[in-house]
């Protein structure tokens, strides 16, 4: 394979030019670490592989097959479309690729379906649409799908497919308590502004989701103080809360939190979410 434009660690050189070598194409790949740009380049190289028609150091690029490929306009390479406000994988447009992926290709001897940047467009209720067909994939069949975060993508489609990491997978941890605490510093706060700006930081449904529980369990640590327990992180916004909340506005808060996750998971945009959960939790606290 031809990596002269992509900065690829040598791992992942090692197993890419392993598959090759055994000519081995998975049936699925999962790209993820790195920056979105890497991830695209690597996504389309996979797919001019898949369909190139040269016998050796596929992609060759000069190939009919591999031109197409490159300039995306390849008959059997298909770039699933988001779509909507929210920009994500519509369920209409994954069961169409459900149906197609059962049918021949045109020109090579494969047919690739791409999913860009599945960790905010495509969330888990919609990855199940595509679940059979990555556990009995048709003859002939490559699903790429890229992701900043390889564990956004539900475990039994991870354990079918080949994870190709580009590098570091952000340890974001931090990054959630630090969002959590605003959240919750919003929430004490008299200006409705603060709660606001915190509560629209959350960009993307994955750390959304991380985000909130660590908020249940900032929470969950700001009851137990008030209980008399000691309780193991967090102490700093915790101890705030103890001696600014009654027990029924901690367990309301909680219970809120829980909801927003599970309307996350249901889909619905992340604008309006910020705006309700805004609203709850201002309800509870004002
Ligand atoms: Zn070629």
């Amino acid at each position: 394979m031809n990596y002269s434009d992509l900065q690829l660690n040598t791992d992942l050189k090692d197993s890419l030019n392993a598959l090759e070598r055994g000519n081995r194409m998975p049936h699925a790949f999962i790209i993820s670490g790195g920056s979105e740009s890497e991830r695209k380049t690597l996504a389309e190289h996979l797919s001019a592989w898949a369909v190139c028609g040269s016998d050796k150091n596929r992609p060759c690029g000069s190939c009919k097959n591999c031109q197409n490929a490159f300039e995306r306009a390849h008959s059997d390479i298909y770039y699933a479309k988001s779509s909507g406000k929210t920009k994500i994988y519509k369920a209409d447009e994954l069961k169409w690729i459900v149906a197609d992926a059962s049918i021949k290709p045109n020109q090579a001897d494969r047919k690739v379906y791409v999913f860009e940047e599945c960790d905010k467009r495509l969330p888990e209720i919609s990855q199940n649409i595509l679940l059979k067909t990555i556990e009995e994939p048709p003859q002939d069949i490559l699903f790429i799908l890229t992701c900043e975060n390889s564990k956004t993508m539900l475990e039994t489609i991870r354990s079918r497919a080949t994870t190709l990491n580009l590098g570091y997978e952000k340890e974001q941890n931090e990054e959630y308590v630090e969002l959590a605490e605003e959240i919750l510093r919003g929430i004490l706060s008299s200006s409705e502004l603060e709660l606001l700006k915190a509560t629209y930081k959350l960009s993307d449904r994955f750390s959304a989701i991380q985000t909130l529980d660590t908020v249940v369990d900032i929470l969950g640590d700001g009851l137990s103080m008030q209980s008399g327990f000691e309780p193991s992180d967090n102490t700093a916004v915790a101890e705030l809360l103890c001696g600014k909340l009654t027990k029924s506005q901690f367990l309301a808060l909680i219970e809120i939190t829980i909801s927003a996750k599970q309307k996350i998971n249901q889909n619905v945009s992340l604008e309006l979410l910020s705006t309700w959960l805004c609203s709850q939790y201002r309800k509870t606290v004002w």
